[in-house]
């Protein structure tokens, strides 16, 4: 029997709200392996396919949503679980993709002007040359390639005062449709891998699901 959207987002929420703690818990443990014996075929179906899809991330810009739950504003402590997870897991793999290639927004915050300003002993005047003013977001943002980022040595040069957006990248904001889900941008490799890596976590979340609905069923 099919499952209406609107009831399955509601699980979904529900998951989040209630379950985010647990689920980080069971995936660390890796308790998706057991259910993936039970459920063989789930991990085997168009795995080609989804990998395939991942790595259309190389050419295509777009975001994927990862198996672990995104950080709730409203109750950030119970739901950080989720964005310390991935970073455990995560391996960036210093490609450096991210800080030289053309067209990605390096959007920068009051305070990383005033950080990088200070490291650098430069003036703010400095700093904005190496900028563009984006008037509709109003925000400076970094030029492309990445002046800081040195091609050579291939490391930034001012690692320890980054934006904020280096930061926290290959993670995005979740999207639309998977609002309680962790996103990465499928540009970065090391991000590309570690979604395939975790597509078995999935099921987790899909009994933690599947267990609510039964709940909200009664
Ligand atoms: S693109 Fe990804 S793997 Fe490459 S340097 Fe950036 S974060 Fe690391
Ligand atoms: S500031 Fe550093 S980490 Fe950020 S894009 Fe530039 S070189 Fe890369």
């Amino acid at each position: 029997m099919s499952i209406p959207n609107s009831k399955l987002a509601e699980a979904k929420r529900l998951c989040h709200e209630r379950r985010s703690a647990v689920c980080v818990d069971q995936k660390r443990r890796g308790l998706h392996r057991e259910l993936l014996e039970e459920r063989p075929h789930w991990s085997v179906l168009k795995r080609q396919e989804q990998y395939a899809t991942i790595d259309r991330g190389e050419k295509v810009p777009f975001d994927i949503a990862v198996p672990l739950p995104a950080k709730d504003p409203r109750s950030p402590e119970e739901t950080s679980g989720g964005v310390e997870l991935f970073w455990e897991t995560f391996e960036c793999a210093h490609c450096g993709r991210c800080c030289y290639t053309p067209g990605a927004g390096l959007y920068l915050e009051k305070e990383d002007m005033e950080r990088i300003c200070k490291h650098l002993g430069w003036s703010m005047k400095k700093l904005k040359k190496l900028c563009h003013y984006d008037k509709s977001l109003k925000i400076w943002a970094l030029k492309q390639p990445c002046p800081f980022y040195d091609r050579e040595a291939k490391k930034c040069t001012i690692y320890p005062v980054r934006p904020l957006t280096c930061t926290r990248y290959p993670l995005h904001p979740p999207l639309k449709e998977m609002p309680y889900h962790l996103a990465v941008d499928a540009f970065c490799p090391a991000a590309r891998e570690l979604v395939k890596e975790t597509l078995g976590w999935w099921i987790i979340c899909e009994n933690n699901w599947k267990d609510i609905l039964e709940m909200m069923g009664r």
